[in-house]
């Protein structure tokens, strides 16, 4: 039993009875679901903190067996996401990823840093949301301990004629080992410059760049055929 309090995010949100909400709130320490009472009620002081997607300041009640929301001061509501539909399916998706990665009483800290970064870049520019996408997998599986190996081929070590991503070998492979790969996918030099890029760059960085349409289509599968192999050992 006790009070938190803490900076966070809502990841989900569910009605429940009358007036009430469940809400995820992904915090720097893991996420918590916590019941927001009387949240539905008009005028509820609760009712803009606990939208979805809104990243905030929580005072958190901690019961026996469950927690619920004392009070929120709201930071950024992300407002233009639940205004454009594109934009509200991709950060929807995004949030259901982080949800299904994330526990209670781990170190979140980062995996918050990038979402809030994701979702701003959403719903504050016109970046090609396919790309803020896979920028968003790609980081995120890092964060999860899945770096790819992206210096040089992954079977044989020759760092020219990287022609594929290897699901399977967790990395690029050149033009003769990644043929008889099964789980090759085709890149570009140009894709491979910019998931180099992507793994490298300072976390504020990640979104500074722009691809052609064909290159974000190399990048989109690429990213999540291999975050789909990888959530689903866990
Ligand atoms: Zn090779």
């Amino acid at each position: 039993m006790g009070i938190i309090k803490t900076k966070g995010l809502i990841i989900s949100e569910s009605k429940m009875g009358d007036f009430d909400k469940m809400v995820t709130i992904l915090t720097p320490s893991g996420k918590i679901g916590c019941a927001a009472k009387g949240a539905r009620r008009p005028k509820s002081l609760l009712m803009a903190g606990t939208q979805f997607f809104c990243f905030g300041e929580y005072v958190i009640f901690k019961g026996n067996n469950s927690y619920s929301i004392n009070s929120c001061d709201t930071i950024e509501v992300f407002y233009n996401l639940r205004m454009d539909l594109d934009k509200l399916n991709y950060a929807t998706e995004i949030c259901k990823t982080v949800d299904m990665v994330t526990y209670e009483n781990q170190n979140t800290y980062r995996i918050l840093q990038l979402l809030s970064n994701t979702l701003y870049i959403m719903s504050e520019t016109d970046k090609n949301l396919e790309l803020v996408e896979s920028i968003f997998r790609i980081r995120l599986l890092c964060l999860l301990g899945f770096m790819p190996r992206v210096d040089r081929c992954v079977n044989c070590g020759l760092n020219t004629d990287i022609t594929f991503f290897s699901i399977a070998g967790d990395g690029f492979k050149c033009i003769n080992c990644g043929r008889i790969d099964k789980s090759a996918i085709t890149v570009s030099p140009t894709t491979v410059d910019a998931i180099r890029y992507i793994i490298s760059a300072p976390a504020r960085k990640i979104f500074s760049f722009d691809l052609a349409e064909e290159y974000i289509r190399e990048i989109s599968l690429v990213s999540k055929v291999y975050l789909k192999d990888k959530i689903e050992l866990q």
